[in-house]
C-alpha cells in the first residue's frame, strides 16, 4: 500500500521531536506521498524540527505560538503565500503548567486553568477555522460536493474517566473532544472531516510533565487487552487513516489508539501489582 497521500499536502502542528506524536503521523503520511509543511513553537524548537522536516522532504517551517491570534495569522498566510489550498491538518499541540498536573484537580488556578484552555482547546477551534477556509472545494454539475478535508487533533483517555495527576488536562481534553463533534458538525457541509484520535500514554516532552507517569505507563502495559503500550508508530497509522481518503465517510469520531485500554472495568487478574 503506497501511494495513498499522493498529491496531497497539509500542516502538521507540534512537531516537537522524533518521541513526538506529531512525527509518528508526519512519517505515515510521508511514507504515502504526501507533502507536508510543520509548524513550530519558538526559535529552540526550530532547530529540532528542521533537520526532522528536511529528513521527509521538507523544508516548509512556519513559526507560530498557537495562543497568540496575530502569529496563527501570520502563519496561515505563510502557508497559504506558498500552497493555496491544503487537504489536511494536524492539531497534536496541549499545554498545562506542570506544577498544577498533579495533586487535586480542585486546586487548580484560574490562570493555569485558562491558559490550559487556550492552548489545549481554543487552538484547534482557531486552527480548523483558518485551515477549512483554505481547504479545496469542487461542487459537480449534480450539485455533489467532493475535496474537503481532513483535520485531526490528539486527545487523551483522562477526558472520559478521572486519571490521576491529568487534573485540568483531562478538563481541556473533554472540551476538546466536544469541540471536535462541533466543528465537524460546522465543516461537513464543506466535506471537510473533523477527528480525535485519543491515544494511549507515551513517553514524550508534554508527557514528561504529568506526574507519576511512569506508573500511568506500566498500568496501561498490565492492563490493556493487547498488554503493551502503543507506539508513535500505531498512532501515526491511525492518523494516516483519518487523514486519507480511507475514512472518507468518519466525521466527529474519537478515535482510540490505546491498546484497547478503554474497553477495560478493571485491573486484569493477570497484572501483578505495581
Ligand atoms: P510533545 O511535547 O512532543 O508535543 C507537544 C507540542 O505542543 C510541542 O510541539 C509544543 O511545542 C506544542 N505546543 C505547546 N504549547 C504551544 C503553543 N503555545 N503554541 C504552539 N505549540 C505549542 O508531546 P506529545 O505527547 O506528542 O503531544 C502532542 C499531543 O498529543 C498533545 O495534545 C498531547 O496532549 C496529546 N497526547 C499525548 C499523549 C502522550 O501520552 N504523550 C497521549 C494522548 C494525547
Amino acid at each position: 500500500m503506497t501511494g495513498l497521500m499522493e498529491g496531497k499536502r497539509g500542516l502538521i502542528m507540534g512537531l516537537a521531536n522524533d518521541k513526538s506524536l506529531a512525527w509518528g503521523i508526519a512519517r505515515k503520511l510521508h511514507e504515502q506521498g504526501a507533502e507536508l509543511a510543520f509548524s513550530y513553537q519558538g526559535e529552540a524548537l526550530e532547530k529540532r524540527v528542521r533537520p526532522l522536516a528536511a529528513s521527509l522532504g521538507s523544508d516548509f517551517l512556519i513559526e507560530c505560538d498557537v495562543s497568540d491570534m496575530a502569529a496563527l495569522d501570520t502563519a496561515f498566510d505563510a502557508l497559504a503565500a506558498r500552497w493555496p489550498t491544503i487537504d489536511f491538518l494536524v492539531h497534536a499541540i496541549g499545554f498545562s503548567d506542570k506544577t498544577e498536573l498533579r495533586g487535586k484537580f480542585m486546586d487548580t488556578s484560574l490562570d493555569n486553568f485558562l491558559m490550559t484552555m487556550n492552548i489545549s482547546v481554543y487552538s484547534m477551534v482557531a486552527v480548523t477555522r483558518r485551515a477549512a477556509a483554505m481547504m479545496p472545494q469542487v461542487e459537480d454539475e449534480n450539485g455533489v460536493k467532493s475535496g474537503g478535508g481532513s483535520i485531526v487533533t490528539l486527545t487523551y483517555y483522562g477526558a472520559e474517566k478521572v486519571v490521576p495527576h491529568y487534573n485540568v488536562m483531562g478538563v481541556a481534553k473533554a472540551a476538546l473532544e466536544a469541540s471536535v463533534r462541533y466543528l465537524a458538525n460546522d465543516c461537513g457541509p464543506q466535506g471537510i472531516r473533523v477527528n480525535a484520535l485519543s491515544a494511549g500514554p507515551i513517553k514524550t516532552l508534554a508527557a514528561s510533565g504529568i506526574g507519576d507517569f511512569r506508573y500511568i505507563l506500566k498500568w496501561n502495559e498490565l492492563n490493556a487487552p493487547l498488554r503493551r503500550n502503543v507506539t508513535i508508530d500505531d498512532v501515526g497509522g491511525a492518523g494516516l487513516y483519518l487523514l486519507s481518503d480511507l475514512s472518507s465517510g468518519v466525521t466527529g469520531e474519537v478515535h482510540h489508539v490505546d491498546s484497547g485500554y478503554h474497553t477495560v472495568g478493571m485491573k486484569q487478574e493477570d497484572a501483578p501489582d505495581i
